[in-house]
């Protein structure tokens, strides 16, 4: 019999390697969550106050998907936008959570619940079996299997940078993550995109001290898809050309010490000791394919039972960002607007309805019709 994770006596909130003795190949739990992002926790707390037994598996660490963000970076959302499970997200300042205070909050999160989390377990395969399914995970340890009854997919939806598809991408100054912005200090660095990470990257680096060009292929910046508060700023030192903006131009290589690009009056040449290719971010694909959930649409979406939340295939439900497949330019779908997709899952789960998610009742309707990101 599997020993339930919230009886384990341990004062740590690491569970792994705990629950990865505990659990044996010949067990069956009710739930498997895959990926330990804000929604695979929510929906976590969810099952654990029914008192439905499961797992959570991640590739990476808790929050794994924030872990990868510069220090420092805050979140677009409000933090009753972005509290999980009811339990509220509170900061010093009043501000807007940064990535630190929110990883926090996710342990903690973790640790009051006690949930059953694995970290860098990766889920590399689902099959049906006579009871549910079989899930194959790696990890350093090697390969596991465990029986479930339903798997849940919270894998999120930014597995890994867009690329321009261009020669020189590969250099080793070329990077598609933003990092501790210190180390940039003196350089000139040439970031590549023009929406909100691309924007707040030039004007963090800008003011850490760094030589920074911004080179969008539109002929000016998109309006629409940049932050209110981060407009005025970036216009302004644009304007005054203490960041030099390079519009119209669609970078055709990269080379050691250059970002060359084609704009309408012909090429043009930026010198460059580090180029940030901040263009969005892309889904995995491998484990929906490979488990056989349809995709569809031009961002390989993961089909899916609205009202349920379940894929083609019974009892495999998807929840979060993972929803929207690859998303493009304008992001619609975020944290902010998935909480539902926790409620609708254990309501198909238990045949009971209920609302798991405190947190977020009192903001819903405005989430839905005014999301902030
Ligand atoms: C700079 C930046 C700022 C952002 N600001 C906001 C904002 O203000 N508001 C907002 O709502 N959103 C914002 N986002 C988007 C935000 O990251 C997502 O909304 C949020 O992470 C979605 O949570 P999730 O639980 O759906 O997925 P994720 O947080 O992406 O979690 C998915 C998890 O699944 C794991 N996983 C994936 N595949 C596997 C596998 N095969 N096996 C095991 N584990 C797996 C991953 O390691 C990851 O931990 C921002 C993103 C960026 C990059």
């Amino acid at each position: 019999m599997l020993q339930c994770p919230g009886e384990t006596k341990t004062n740590s909130i690491f569970y792994a390697v705990i629950l990865n003795d505990v659990l044996q190949q010949s067990e069956s739990l009710p739930v498997l969550i895959v990926g330990a992002g804000p929604i695979g926790l929510e929906l976590s707390v969810a099952l654990h106050r029914c008192a439905i037994e499961h797992l959570v598996l991640d590739a990476g660490s808790i929050g794994q998907t924030m872990s990868w963000w510069a220090p420092g970076t805050r979140w677009f959302s409000s933090n009753e936008r972005i509290a999980i499970a009811g339990v509220p997200l509170l900061t010093p300042d009043q501000g807007k959570a940064t990535r630190e205070q929110y990883l926090t909050y996710l342990r903690s999160v973790v640790a009051q619940f006690q949930l059953p989390v694995c970290t860098f377990e990766s889920v590399i395969d689902v099959r049906p079996d006579a009871a549910g399914y079989v899930v194959t995970t790696r990890s350093t340890a090697g390969e596991n299997t465990y029986r479930c009854g339903a798997v849940v997919l919270a894998i999120g939806g930014t597995d890994r940078p867009r690329r321009l598809g261009v020669p020189g991408e590969d250099l080793a100054h070329v990077d598609g993550y933003l990092r501790e912005p210190h180390r940039y200090a003196g350089r000139r660095v040439v970031i590549v995109g023009g929406r909100n990470s691309a924007v707040e990257a030039a004007l963090r680096l800008h003011h850490a001290g760094a030589r920074v060009t911004l080179c969008h292929r539109g002929e000016e910046l998109p309006e629409d898809g940049i932050k209110y508060w981060l407009l005025p700023e970036i216009k302004g030192l644009i304007a005054a050309e203490r960041i030099r903006g390079c519009f119209g131009c669609v970078v055709t290589e990269i080379t050691p010490s250059h970002v060359v690009a084609q704009s309408s009056q012909g090429e043009r040449r930026l010198a460059a000791d580090d180029v940030l290719t901040l263009i969005g971010y892309e889904q995995d694909k491998t484990l929906l394919q490979r488990i056989g959930i349809e995709l569809t649409g031009e961002n390989l979406r993961p089909q899916f039972d609205s009202e349920t939340m379940e894929t083609n295939l019974p009892r495999i439900y998807i929840a979060g960002t993972a929803v929207a497949g690859t998303q493009t330019s304008k992001y619609k779908t975020f944290l902010e607007n998935c909480h539902d997709h926790v409620d609708k899952i254990v309501t198909h789960l238990t045949g009971a309805h209920g609302d798991h998610v405190e947190s977020v009742k009192p903001y819903a309707r405005q989430i839905v019709s005014q999301p902030e990101s």
